[in-house]
C-alpha cells in the first residue's frame, strides 16, 4: 500500500457520494437562453428571501479566509439565522481524499463521507452544527459533472464551454446548496485569491448570482495588509490592487475585511475607504489575535453582523447572542493548570516545519475538552520513528499526561507506534487510539497479551499468519454495491455500546453515530480470543460485526481506548466529544497523582 495520497485510489464519483446523481437526461439549458425567464422563476420562489455572502481572498492566501467565513457564520447565527457555509477548492481533485496531508492539511470527512478541506471542519465547528455535501466543491467536482453530462448527451449537440457551462453548474450548485440547508443565508468562501487563474470561473459565477438575486448577494474581501518591517508603517495599495483586480471581474465588495498584524487606523480606513469605493464603516479592521475564537468576537466590536444584515436589506431578528462562545473563548486564555498530552504520529515534518495542520480535528478536540475542564493543553509531536529506531525510548512517555495515536496511513513509523502503545499500557499512561491508533492497539494486545505472537494489520504485512486487523471480504462488496468504486469505509455509521463500559459511561447513552475513513477492520475470527484475553469491545456496529470501540476495564488500566472512527471530526467548542474529555479528565488524574 503506498502512502501518498494515502492510497486512496477509489474513483469515486462525487455526485454518487453527494446523493445528487447527475440527470444527464434532463435537457440542460444557459441562463442566456429563452428558458431563462421560467427557470429564474423557479428559483425565485425559493429563493425570494434567500441571501448569499461571497467571500473573496485579496493579496495573498493563508491569512485567515477560512477563520473570517467560519465568524461570519458564528456571528450571523448568533442573531438567530440559519447559516449555511460553502467552501469551493480550485483543485482538479474531484474530492480532498487523494490529497496528501503533509501538503493540504487534514482529510476532513462529512457525515456523508465526503471527504472535503479542513475549513469544512472549521464552519461545522464554528456552526455548531453538521453541514451537507453540497457545501463543498472542487474544480473536479464541477468539471467531472459537466463532462459526465456531456457524455450523456446532456447538452443537446452544443459545444460545451467554461462559460457558459461550466458557470452555469457552478450556479446551481450555490442554489442547491441554499436549498439542501434550508438556510436563511449561504456565506460562500471562494479558495485562494483574486486574480488566481483557477478561480476566476468562481469569481464570474458569483457574479452572476448578483445578477439574479439582486439585493440579495454581498460581496466580502479578505484582505492583506502588510507592515514592511523596513518602513514600519502598514501599506493600503496591495489591497487597492486587490479591489481593482476584483472590479475587472465586474464585481464591487461591499465591505473589506483589512487582516494584519496591526489594528487599521482610521486614516487608512479612510484611504481604503475612498479609494475602493467601500463605506468607512464597511472597512473592518481585523488584527492578528491570540486565538482563532476570538475572531467572531472582534468582527461584532465593528458590528459587522449588523452591517451586513443591513446591507442585505434584512431586518435586524434580534442582538447578537455570543454569551456561550464569550465565556468559551475565554477559557482559550485562562486556564491556569495545564495537562500535558503527547501525540505520536508521522505526518509532522514537512522539510524544515513541522506541520500540526495534518491533526488539526485533533488538536481542536484536546483544547475542547480541556478548555471545558479549565486546563490548558500542552501538546507536543512526537515521531513515531523515533520509537521504531530505538524502542528503550519510549520511556520517556512517562512525562505525560496522556497519551494519542491519530489517524494514519502505511507502514512509516508503526513499530515505533506499537511500542509506544505497549509502554502505555504496562504503564498504565491514558490512552486513546484513533482509528489506525485504535487498530495498533489490538494488534499490540494480540500480540502481547493474548498470545497471538504474528499478529498484524494486513495494510502492512499482506501475508501475515495472524491477520487480526484486514479488510473484510463482505465489507468490500458492500462499499461496491454502494457505489463509491473502491473500499474506504466513509462517514456517518451508527455504533452500539456495551453497558457498563468506560465509553458507555461516556456518552451517557446506548448508540451513537460517528464518522469514519478507513479500510481495514478488526477480524472477527479473533475477537473472542482477544476479549478472553480482557479486551473488551465497547462499541460495535449494531449487527455486532464491526467491533467499532476497543477498551481496557477500569480496575486494569485507567483508560486505555481506541475507537475505529474518528471522534475528532465531531467536537465542536461548544459541545465536547464525550470521549476526548473522558481522557483529558483521566489524563489530569494521572497529572494529580
Ligand atoms: N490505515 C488504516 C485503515 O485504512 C487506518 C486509517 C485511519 O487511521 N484513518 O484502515
Amino acid at each position: 500500500m503506498t502512502e501518498a495520497g494515502q492510497g486512496n485510489v477509489r474513483g469515486v464519483t462525487s455526485d454518487a457520494v453527494q446523493g445528487a446523481p447527475t440527470k444527464s437526461s434532463e435537457p440542460y439549458k444557459t441562463y442566456g437562453e429563452e428558458d431563462f425567464v421560467q427557470r429564474n422563476a423557479e428559483m425565485r420562489r425559493f429563493n425570494a428571501s434567500h441571501k448569499y455572502i461571497f467571500v473573496v481572498g485579496g493579496v495573498m492566501s493563508g491569512v485567515g479566509k477560512g477563520i473570517v467565513t467560519s465568524s461570519l457564520g458564528k456571528i450571523l447565527s448568533a442573531r438567530g439565522l440559519k447559516v449555511n457555509l460553502m467552501k469551493i477548492d480550485p483543485y482538479l481533485n474531484v474530492d480532498a481524499g487523494t490529497m496528501n496531508p503533509t501538503e493540504h492539511g487534514e482529510v476532513f470527512v462529512l457525515d456523508s463521507g465526503l471527504e472535503t478541506d479542513q475549513d469544512m471542519g472549521n464552519y461545522e465547528r464554528f456552526l455548531n452544527r453538521d453541514l451537507g455535501p453540497e457545501d463543498y466543491m472542487t474544480s473536479g467536482m464541477v468539471y467531472k459533472t459537466v463532462i459526465d453530462r456531456e457524455r450523456n448527451l446532456g447538452y443537446g449537440g452544443k459545444c460545451v464551454e467554461a462559460v457558459p457551462h461550466v458557470r452555469d453548474e457552478i450556479v446551481d450548485r450555490f442554489e442547491r446548496a441554499a436549498k439542501a440547508s434550508d438556510s436563511d443565508i449561504t456565506v460562500v468562501e471562494i479558495g485562494g485569491t483574486v486574480g488566481d487563474f483557477q478561480n476566476a470561473l468562481y469569481i464570474d459565477a458569483a457574479r452572476v448570482m448578483h445578477m439574479r438575486h439582486r439585493n440579495d448577494v454581498v460581496f466580502i474581501m479578505v484582505s492583506y495588509l502588510p507592515v514592511p518591517g523596513a518602513l514600519g508603517e502598514m501599506k493600503t495599495r496591495p489591497t487597492q490592487h486587490a479591489v481593482t483586480a476584483l472590479n475587472s471581474y465586474g464585481v464591487q465588495p461591499d465591505f473589506i475585511v483589512a487582516r494584519s498584524t496591526h489594528a487599521l487606523d482610521q486614516k487608512r480606513k479612510d484611504k481604503l475607504s475612498v479609494s475602493c469605493n467601500v463605506l468607512p464603516e464597511h472597512v473592518i479592521s481585523a488584527p492578528d489575535v491570540k486565538s482563532v475564537y476570538d475572531v467572531p468576537l472582534n468582527l461584532e466590536r465593528d458590528n459587522l453582523s449588523g452591517l451586513i444584515l443591513k446591507a442585505l436589506g434584512m431586518e435586524t431578528t434580534q442582538q447578537t447572542d455570543l454569551k456561550e462562545w464569550e465565556t468559551f473563548a475565554a477559557h482559550a486564555h485562562n486556564g491556569q493548570q495545564t495537562v500535558k498530552i503527547g501525540i505520536v504520529g508521522k505526518y509532522f515534518d514537512t522539510g524544515d516545519f513541522v506541520l500540526s495542520d495534518a491533526y488539526l480535528s485533533v488538536i481542536e478536540a484536546i483544547k475542547y475538552s480541556a478548555y471545558h475542564q479549565d486546563v490548558k493543553p500542552e501538546i507536543e509531536w512526537l515521531n513515531a520513528k523515533d520509537y521504531e529506531k530505538d524502542p528503550t525510548k519510549v520511556s520517556e512517555l512517562a512525562g505525560y499526561d496522556g497519551i494519542i495515536v491519530p489517524g494514519g496511513f502505511g507502514e512509516t513509523g508503526i513499530e515505533g507506534k506499537i511500542n509506544a502503545i505497549q509502554y502505555c499500557r504496562e504503564n498504565k499512561i491514558p490512552y486513546f487510539g484513533l482509528c489506525y491508533g485504535m487498530q495498533l492497539m489490538t494488534v499490540e494486545y494480540a500480540r502481547h497479551v493474548a498470545g497471538i505472537e504474528g499478529a498484524h494489520t494486513t495494510e502492512i504485512k499482506v501475508d501475515t499468519k495472524d491477520p487480526v486487523i484486514m479488510i473484510l471480504p463482505e465489507q468490500i462488496e458492500k462499499m461496491a454495491k454502494k457505489d463509491y468504486g473502491g473500499s474506504m469505509r466513509l462517514g456517518a455509521y451508527p455504533c452500539a455500546l456495551k453497558e457498563g463500559t468506560i465509553a458507555r459511561e461516556a456518552y451517557g447513552v446506548e448508540s451513537i453515530s460517528e464518522r469514519h475513513r478507513h479500510r481495514y477492520e478488526v477480524n472477527p475470527s479473533y475477537v473472542a480470543k482477544l476479549e478472553g484475553a480482557g479486551l473488551v469491545f465497547s462499541g460495535t456496529s449494531p449487527d455486532k460485526h464491526l467491533m467499532e470501540i476497543a477498551e481496557l476495564p477500569r480496575d486494569k488500566h485507567p483508560f486505555m481506548l481506541g475507537t475505529q472512527f474518528h471522534p475528532e471530526l465531531k467536537a465542536r467548542p461548544l459541545s465536547p466529544h464525550p470521549l476526548f474529555t473522558a481522557f483529558i479528565k483521566a489524563s489530569l488524574a494521572r497529572k494529580g497523582t
